[in-house]
């Protein structure tokens, strides 16, 4: 039988061996950490299942509800039951435009009427409709496309805050094509972004009415325990894999013991991977840590009933330029419906990004109260929460800059040509929300079955 050793149990190695699983491979997954999950870990806070990691999953993107659909759970799936953002910039809280996409406004008159963008700015984005675009190039990033056609104050105050709030990233940083691909689709239809995103909202099939996120009512690690009970058996935990060599034609995985196989799946983060490839191929294992990853940390609030006045959205984001440790603060109670039944506010902060670690210099203490002194300025909360806990995330989000195409190109050649049989997966590579992540798992597997087709 053809064995396929899977390294991490996150997202994208459960899902690319329980897709290994059904084809009839042999296959062995190796987690470092006493749980599977990786990311995706919900824990019981103040009586309800809160998400400490990733909340939430794309619905535009099929493959979190294709599993979720051949787990059994499709059914129990929910969305927000409010999904009105706002923005904290220049020292005030701003409602989001209503014509919109991800944060580039589609409407300028709307824009202009709330007091969010300067008369002058406005006039800067105007622009957009009659200067032809001489600046593009394949590989830019979101900032210089976004401040060439609208200005930097509609990059500042608005779409920074709101695609920032993705990956802890800095836009400016980012490669469109690469972090953003979907914003990049729909920016190729026109000179003008705005009539070219408005075209290609309008050519899009998408109802417009659906709902933008889902997710499970008891926490998204409902989902890892089935994908974990299809996969009993085959998981080994405490596993902290090292090192990868090739012995005899096969592939040896060496932790506490060493596992022989045919073809062997890293799926854990980029730097990991590269320590694990250091002695069998350097070259692949520069590339690998080569990838920046950016730090974050959310600090989750309960608070008693009646004690905070409601919130009306979602949540808020929060512009760099502010200077505020938060950056994003999500009001998990109005947001979520299932959350919004118990008679506690939830709140769930954002803090930290790839340019400031800040929260990483403050013990748990500290930073729950320089938190708690910013939602008072905000939002004027002065009720003391009567559950708080901080989730840190450190080297967490892979950011996707300018050349990261080019550098994944060449990390899979370099395996396909140097160490055929050794396959790289998960949120460096390709996109790093939790769809993206088994998309790539799948693009993987096939990997996997083409050559063992082949080689064995
Ligand atoms: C705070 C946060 C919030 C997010 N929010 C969202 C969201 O709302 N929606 C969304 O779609 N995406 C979100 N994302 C992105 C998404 O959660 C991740 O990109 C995705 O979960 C990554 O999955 P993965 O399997 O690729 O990696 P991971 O989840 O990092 O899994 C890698 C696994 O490898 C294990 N490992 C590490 N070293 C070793 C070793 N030496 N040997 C064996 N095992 C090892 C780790 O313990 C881990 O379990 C968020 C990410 C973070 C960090």
């Amino acid at each position: 039988m053809r064995k396929v050793v899977v390294i991490g149990g996150g997202i994208s190695g459960l899902s690319a061996a329980h897709q290994l699983l059904v084809k009839g491979y042999d296959v062995t997954i190796l987690e470092a950490s006493p749980r599977i999950g990786g990311k995706i870990f919900t824990m019981e806070f103040a009586g309800m299942p809160i998400d400490t990691g990733p909340d939430a999953f794309l619905e535009r993107e099929p493959e979190m509800k294709e599993l979720c659909s051949a787990l059994g759970l499709a059914g129990e799936l929910v969305a927000p039951v409010s999904q009105s953002a706002k923005i904290w910039v220049d020292g005030a809280l701003h409602t989001l435009p209503k014509s919109q996409f991800l944060g580039i406004p589609l409407d300028l008159e709307e824009l202009a009427s709330l007091d969010l963008i300067s008369p002058e700015g406005i006039q800067t984005a105007q622009n957009d409709f009659t200067n032809e675009d001489t600046g593009r190039h394949e590989d830019e990033t979101v900032g210089s496309l976004i401040r060439r056609r609208l200005g930097d104050e509609v990059m500042d105050k608005l779409v920074g805050p709101l695609l920032g709030g993705i990956n802890a990233g800095d836009p400016d940083k980012i490669s469109l094509r690469a972090g953003v691909p979907y914003l990049a689709t729909a920016t190729d239809l026109d000179f003008s972004l705005i009539r070219s995103i408005k075209e290609f909202v309008r050519s899009s099939d998408r109802d417009p009415k659906a709902p933008v996120f889902l997710t499970h009512p008891d926490g998204l690690s409902k989902i890892i325990d089935a994908l974990g009970e299809e996969l009993k058996g085959k998981i080994v935990l405490n596993e902290n894999v090292h090192s990868v060599v090739q012995e005899k034609g096969k592939w040896i995985v060496q932790g506490r013991e060493n596992l022989e196989a045919n073809a062997v799946i890293l799926s854990t983060p980029a730097y990991v991977s590269a320590g694990i490839l250091r002695n069998t191929n350097n070259e692949v294992a520069k590339l690998l840590s080569s990838i920046n990853y950016a730090s974050m940390a959310f600090v989750l609030f309960a608070f008693p009933s009646g004690a905070v006045e409601p919130f009306d959205g979602s949540g808020f984001l929060v512009a760099k330029s502010e200077g505020l440790l938060m950056t994003a603060c999500s009001w998990s109670s109005s947001k979520w419906g299932h959350l919004g039944k118990d008679q506690k506010t939830f709140i769930r902060v954002s803090a930290g990004r790839v340019d400031d670690d800040r929260v990483f210099n403050l013990d748990d203490g500290e930073l729950v109260s320089k938190l708690l002194d910013e939602l008072s300025l905000m939002v004027g909360l002065k009720a003391a929460p009567s559950e708080s806990q901080v989730v840190r995330w450190p080297k967490s989000f892979p950011q996707y800059e300018v050349g990261h195409t080019r550098k994944v190109e060449e990390i899979q050649k370099r395996l396909q040509r140097e160490i055929p049989g050794i396959y790289v997966a998960g949120a460096a590579f390709n996109g790093l929300g939790l769809s993206a992540c088994i998309r790539d798992a799948r693009i993987n597997v096939q990997k996997v079955e083409n050559y063992l087709e082949k080689n064995t």
